[in-house]
Order: structure tokens, then sequence, then C-alpha cells
């Protein structure tokens, strides 16, 4: 068997985005010996894409706000399937965490009296996003890393060891999460390899943190970047922790749309909070005629009222523009299929007709950059095409809303997009970041404290780690058949299997969904599978894009199963999730929450054959909400609450 080195921590992070990060800070503070993984280099997560800003109710531009109208946004924009005790930690919780960024050293933008500047968002009520400029992300993932240099210099200063006691592991995938032998074992370390040496790694610890980011590389159209294939979400079903609600995802409604080359990359949000209007070919304002009744009170019914609440937000509505996301996607995929389109397939928005082209350079610096340089379009003088892509999943690992605990694995704890119920079926803008703060910190904590109060260490199963590295190393021997099948097929090309699933994903379980497609998908699904038993490569361990694609696919073809499964089961339109054939939210699916298992957890082990592929590998099951706190539903009027609460809950 491989040579696999070892090494022993308190608490394992994987992943080094916003919510990795904060979950490393927070346990290192707790005085446990934190490591932290991560697939790229350490500064490169997902997380430094952020745009827009953190939502945070700290009031500084209109003090009407306060975490209780944030914690009613949220529910609105989730459309009451959040986790509401989540939606209230993290309403809030919130602004502590900006301000603690802040004393780390994050440098926002500031309102003329010198507070930190809050901008307005889609589905925010008041102006919320602090922010920077439209490089959010960058000025958060930098404070964080500049945390974990100073607390590693204390380390030094103190032990002689700056990696004492937090210590990154860069360009370092993990594949497995290991348990104590037997059922029901608790959490005992993680299995991965080094992406330039191939080297194998286990870190043995009692306290694993999940937040390794989202699952946008299963669809063609995406903003997400490579590392996006949806690991965590797979690592926790294969140790035996279930996912919530995999059937919302999020389509933002603005990705490039032109060139092809650069289809799917994101156009923030602030464009239009900061003003920027959506246009029809006919030239024409579309978005006033998408204003689903449940909104209809609180949007500007016509242009000029629309316009006027930019300078007077007190005395009038906001533009439609600024209707929750899954809203704004679904018009704009109405409007192309209408024939009321741009040329390449998108619609239209404009800021260069509302600010001066100094500000937009100003504002929105990345947007006038990107567009300028991908598309040779000026934003200050022309407008830009636009079109929905695959953005952030609402769905993701079921965790304990107070302590960030994974259900059924102890030691286990995700944060971040990986964990689901947060954002129910729809996330507003804005609302990842603060998220990313509030449950990272919440996970190191727990975290610490689990690893802190155990009488003995895990075990590992050592079993589970040979298993591990065969399936490593499956696609350096993947010439032979599949039991089962003819001899002599050749390997398949992992590009090629991530290129049709994608394009499946997109074209049968996308923005508009509709029955016989996704069982379609599913079967797809099944097809894949079986033929990514044979994905094969070349060449040797050393960095080897090809092999790390391999082993990335059992990740997507798994949380895949459970977005289609998910999905289909799903006979209503709701947030992220539309289908053309229940094209309305039924109230009675309010309390349903769709849960996520393994079929069959035996075949989790790396080192079993599937036994009926056919089947697919996820069992589905639905699972009750709990009810809603009474102080928290007192918050909404009664007769917005008719149009969400399932029938029972209202009489409850
Ligand atoms: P990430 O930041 O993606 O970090 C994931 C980490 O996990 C990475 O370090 C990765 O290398 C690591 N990882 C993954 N798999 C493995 C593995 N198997 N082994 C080891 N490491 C692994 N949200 C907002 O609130 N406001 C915004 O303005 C905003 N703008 C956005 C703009 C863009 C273009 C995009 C794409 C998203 C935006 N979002 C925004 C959403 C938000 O950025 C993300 O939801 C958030 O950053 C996710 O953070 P995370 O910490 O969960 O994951």
């Amino acid at each position: 068997m491989s040579q696999v080195e070892r090494q022993q921590w308190d608490v394992v992070v994987i992943g080094a985005g916003g919510a990795g990060l904060r979950a490393a800070i927070e346990a290192r503070e707790q005085g446990l010996r934190t490591a932290v993984i991560c697939k790229s280099l350490f500064g490169k997560a997902h997380t430094v894409m952020a745009e827009g800003g953190i939502a945070a109710s700290m009031g500084n531009v209109n003090d009407g706000d306060n975490w209780q109208v944030h914690f009613r946004d949220t529910l609105r924009g989730g459309k009451f399937l959040n986790q509401w005790r989540m939606a209230e930690l993290h309403a809030q919780e919130a602004p502590d965490r900006v301000w603690e960024l802040e004393t780390w050293g994050a440098l926002f933008d500031r309102t003329g009296d010198g507070r930190i500047s809050q901008r307005n968002f889609g589905g925010h009520e008041y102006p919320r996003l602090a922010h920077v400029g439209d490089r959010t992300g960058l000025e958060l993932i930098r404070t964080l890393q500049q945390k974990v240099v100073s607390l590693q210099q204390e380390d030094a200063t103190e032990l002689g060891d700056h990696e004492g006691r937090l210590k990154v592991f860069q360009e370092c995938t993990v594949t497995r999460v290991i348990k104590e032998p037997g059922d029901g074992g608790r959490v005992a370390g993680v299995f991965g390899y080094d992406r330039e040496s191939g080297r194998f790694f286990v870190l043995e610890a009692p306290s694993v943190v999940i937040a390794t980011g989202g699952i946008g590389k299963s669809f063609k159209v995406t903003s997400n970047s490579w590392e996006y294939t949806g690991d965590g979400h797979a690592l926790a079903l294969l140790a035996g922790a279930p996912l919530l609600n995999m059937e919302f995802v999020q389509f933002h409604p603005t990705g490039m749309v032109w060139p092809p080359s650069v289809k799917g990359i994101l156009v923030t949000e602030s464009v239009r909070g900061d003003g920027g209007v959506l246009r029809n070919s006919e030239g024409k304002r579309f978005m006033f005629d998408y204003i689903p009744d449940v909104f209809k009170e609180k949007y500007a019914q016509s242009e000029d009222e629309g316009d006027r609440w930019y300078e007077d937000p007190d005395n009038n509505r906001r533009p439609p523009e600024l209707l929750p996301r899954d809203e704004v996607a679904r018009a704009i995929n109405a409007e192309v299929k209408a024939g009321r389109g741009s040329p390449h397939g998108g619609v239209f928005l404009d800021v260069s007709t509302r600010m001066s082209a100094d500000v937009i350079r100003r504002r929105l610096p990345s947007m006038y950059h990107q567009f300028k340089e991908l598309a040779d379009v000026d934003i200050t003088a022309e407008a830009m095409e636009v079109g929905p892509t695959c953005h952030y999943v609402m769905g993701g690992i079921a965790v304990d809303s107070d302590t960030a605990a994974a259900v059924a694995v102890p030691g286990l704890y995700a944060a971040g997009e990986v964990a689901g119920g947060m954002h129910g079926s729809n996330r507003l803008g804005g609302n990842s970041l603060s998220d990313l703060l509030v449950f990272g910190r919440r996970a190191g904590l727990h975290a610490a404290r689990y690893a802190a109060g155990l009488e003995r260490r895990p075990v590992l199963d050592e079993e589970a780690i040979d298993a591990a590295a065969a399936e490593a190393l499956r696609p350096f021997s993947a010439e032979g058949p599949a039991p089962g099948e003819e001899d002599g097929r050749p390997p398949e090309n992992p590009y090629t299997l991530h290129q049709e699933l994608q394009q499946s994903m997109n074209d049968l379980v996308g923005i508009i969904r509709r029955d016989g497609e996704m069982r379609q998908a599913l079967q797809r699904l099944v097809e894949l599978r079986q033929r990514a038993r044979r994905a094969g490569v070349e060449g040797h361990r050393q960095f080897n894009p090809g092999w790390h694609l391999a082993l990335d696919l059992r990740n997507m073809l798994l949380v895949s199963e459970c977005i289609a499964r998910s999905a289909l089961e799903r006979t209503e339109s709701r947030g992220g999730h539309t289908r053309e054939d229940f094209p309305v939210m039924d109230r009675s699916w309010r309390r349903a929450n769709l849960v996520c298992r393994l079929a069959d957890p035996a075949a989790a082990r790396a080192d079993l054959e599937d036994p009926e592929p056919v089947r697919g590998q996820i069992r589905l099951e639905r699972v009750e909400t709990e009810p809603i706190r009474p102080d928290l539903l007192a918050l909404f009027e009664k007769e917005e609450l008719v149009k969400y609460l399932a029938e029972e809950e209202l009489y409850e």
C-alpha cells in the first residue's frame, strides 16, 4: 500500500475561504492546535471573488435598520424555508462580525461622516451591505489572512514555532473524512493528497470543520471557479451526514453572456443596487411586469417612483430590478424565451445613462475592467448584455443551528456555502459573506470545545485509510473492465465526462425544471457514474490535473444526483427551484425539508463495488421543519404570513 504521511492536530478545517479561515482563527483562539487545508493557493478561495458586500444591519446609512428587519428580509427572500434559528443568529451577530473585521484591519468604504458605508442590494429593505468598491471579498480574505499571520507570530514568540498552533496546508485536496472503526463512529481525521507531489497524507483530529464552498462546476454556465466541485457535500454524505434541500440552487440573474469563453462570469448585483436598469430588446424596463403578488406592496409600480427611491427611499418604493435574485432570473429567462432578448441571448443592463463615467469607474471598478478587457464593452457608455448563471447552492450539509455540528456524525462541523438551511429556498445577496463570518466563528468555537472535552482521542479506521488510498489510485489503472462489463473497453476521459455532466445539469435540471427532463437527468447520471468508474489518466501523481478531475467527478456526480432527486420530488416552485409543471408556491410544502442520505452506507466504503448502480446512490426523505418561534413570527404582519405559512401553522 502507498505511503501515507501522518500528523496529529486537534481541529482540522477543510477550506480556507471566509468560513474556513474564520473557523480556524476561532479554534486557534480557543487554544487548540488547528490545521487548515485548501485545494488552491492560500488566499485564492472563492470568497476572494465576492464583489458587492457583507450584509449587516449596522444602520449606518438608514437608522431604521436593525436585526429584526434583516431577519424579516432573509425569511422573505428564502420564502420562509430558512432554518429560522440560523437566520436569527445571523441577523443578530452579523454587525459584530463586521466591526470585528475592522478591528483586524479591514478598510471599508466610508460614509460622509466617516462610518462604514452600506449599499442597497436586492431584497434588503435598507442599504445594508458593507463594501470595498466591488472587491469586498478580497478585503475580507486579506484581513483574515492577516489575522492568521498575526496569530502565527504570537505562536512563534511563545512556542518558537510559528506553525505550532495554526498551520495552512495549501494545494492539498481532502478526499475522505476518516472515522473510528465500526458503524456510527465519530470523526478521527481526514485523508487527502498533495496536488503538487501527489503524496497522500492523513491528518488525525477529533474535530473536522467542512468549509469547502459550493457546487457550481456541475453546471455548464456558472460564476463559480474550478474549486466548486461539491467536495464538502460529498465528504459529508460519505461520512454518513445528511444533506438538506439540495434542490435549491441559485441562478444569479446577471452573468456575462458574451463572448462564449467568459459566459457565466458574474456581473455584480451592485450594478443594480447603484442604479442600473434592465431593458429588453424593445427598450422596455420589463421588471415592472414581473412583480409577484407577495412583493407587490414593497416595490415601485412606475419608473418615476423607482427612480425617485434612489434619492428619497423613505417616501418611495424600490425599483423591481432589486427584487430577490430568483424573481429577476426568471423574468430575464421569460423575456429571452419570448424573443425580446439581446443579440447574444441575454437582456441589457445599463448604468451608463444613470451615472457619470467617473462615478461608474469609482464605484464599480472591477465591472468596468471586466467588460473592457473580456468583452470590449465600455460600461460607462454602453449597456452590458447579461443572463442567468449558476451561482450559489442554498442546500447543503444539515447542521445544528447554534453549534454548526453536522447531523449524525460526532466531531463533524460545517460552515459557509457548504452548510444548508440558513438561506431557505433563495439567498439574498450579501448574506453569504455575513453567513461565513457568523457560522465560521460558531463552527470553530464548537469544534474546539468538542475536541477539548473528549477524554481520549479517537482511533483511526486503518482499513478506511487503505480503501481511501486505493480509491484515489484507481484512475491510474482504469484500463481494466469494470465488474460485469466487457473486456477491453478503453478508459473514459475525465474531461469528456465532466462536460457531459455539466451539459446535462444545465439542460435538464437548470433554471426551469420539468418532470420528464429530471427523470432523464437521473438516468444520465447513472450512465455517467458507471462510466466514471472507468475514468482513467496517464502519467504520474506529480501535478496531474486530469487525475484531480477524475477524483472530483465522484463528488460532482453525488451532488448532482441529490439536486435532481430533490428537484423532482418538490412539486412546487419556490425560490431557486422553479417547476414549469408546478409553477406556483404551494404553502403545504413550507413545512417540508428534503433530506438526502446515502442509499447504501456500505457502498460508501471506497473499496466496495456499487452492487446496484442503476438504483442510484441517494435515498430521499421528507422531514418536517420545526415551527417558527412565536416572537419571531410576531415580526410579520398577519396578512403576510397567510401568503407563506401552511394552513395548519396558521391555526397553531
Ligand atoms: P470558499 O471561499 O469557496 O472556500 C472554499 C475553500 O475550500 C477553498 O479554500 C477551497 O480550496 C477549499 N476546498 C474545496 N474543496 C476542497 C477539498 N476537497 N479539499 C481541500 N480544500 C478544499 N456573497 C456575498 O455575500 N456578497 C457578495 O458580494 C458576493 N459576491 C460573489 C461574487 C462571485 C463572483 C461569486 C462566485 C460569489 C459571490 N458571493 C457573494 C458568494 C460568496 O462569495 C460565496 O458563497 C462564499 O465566498 C463562499 O465562501 P466559503 O468560505 O463557504 O467557500
